[in-house]
């Protein structure tokens, strides 16, 4: 399995040569310029290791001369990543307090930008209303190469993705949460990717589990059984779109 969407960065040096014996490849994702550092070395240092760089939104927003550093760092080492990201908008601290969401909005379509110049798909954190407005940036940027990594929205917005050929990928939280299991039955198998988002971590059988890709194996069994597959159908098709998405 290929672990679609993992902060590899924030797991302790020595946990993760075995964490990568379990999977044929992982895109880590970055947070911010020492956390794109790190993850260029994890890259280097393992060959299963695939990077993307970026900024999460779930966080005080860069100094402009910050994103400028940060925007020049990724231009020099645009070779060596598979995508931009994680990048969005910041649902879930807006939950928290009253945020000003237009400069988050203009750092993502900064992002976009690059993803389209540096001919890269992006890695979008984008739930629920936010999902509609990061559609109308890659509309708006004919960008057609975008990961909605664990997504939740309106039937409205996941018509509007599906159509436009986004993907999405889905966390070991499918096999407790019925609102994602809903989303797996509208949703393509063909644009479907599956991660562990890791470290995050997970409820049920996960509890008390330090996050890692074997969890994805009980993901693709819901999959394959909301899509009336065979596991084996459902991991060769996902490992598929996967490989096919990052160029793997
Ligand atoms: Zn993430």
């Amino acid at each position: 399995m290929i672990d679609a969407h993992i902060h590899l960065d924030q797991y302790k040096e020595n946990d993760i040569s075995t964490l990568l014996e379990e999977a044929e490849h992982v895109i880590a994702v970055s947070m911010n310029l020492p956390s794109c550092e790190k993850t260029l070395q994890l890259s280097k240092a393992y060959a299963k290791v695939k990077a993307a760089f970026g900024f999460h939104p779930e966080q005080p927003l860069p100094s402009d001369a910050e994103a400028d550093a940060l925007f020049d760092w990724i231009r020099q080492h645009a070779h060596e990543m598979v995508a931009v990201g994680e990048v969005g908008l910041p649902y879930y601290l807006r939950q928290e307090r009253a945020i000003d969401d237009r400069p988050y909005v203009a750092l993502l379509e900064r992002f976009i930008v690059l993803a389209k110049e540096l001919n890269k798909p992006i890695v979008l954190h984008a739930v629920y209303e936010d999902a509609t407005i990061v559609c109308d940036l890659l509309e708006k940027h004919r960008i057609t190469q975008a990961h909605f990594h664990w997504f939740k929205g309106d039937t409205e917005v996941i018509e509007r993705m599906i159509s436009n050929g986004y993907f999405i990928s889905v966390t070991p939280d499918c096999t407790y949460e019925t609102e994602i299991q809903q989303l797996i039955k509208k949703y393509p198998i063909e644009l479907m990717m599956v991660e562990t988002d890791g470290p995050w971590p997970f409820e049920g059988q996960f509890g008390n589990k330090r996050t890692s890709p074997w969890m994805m194996d009980h993901s693709i069994e819901v999959i394959a059984s909301i899509k009336g597959l065979t596991t084996q159908e459902a991991a060769r098709i996902i490992t598929r779109n996967t490989t096919t998405f990052y160029n793997l």
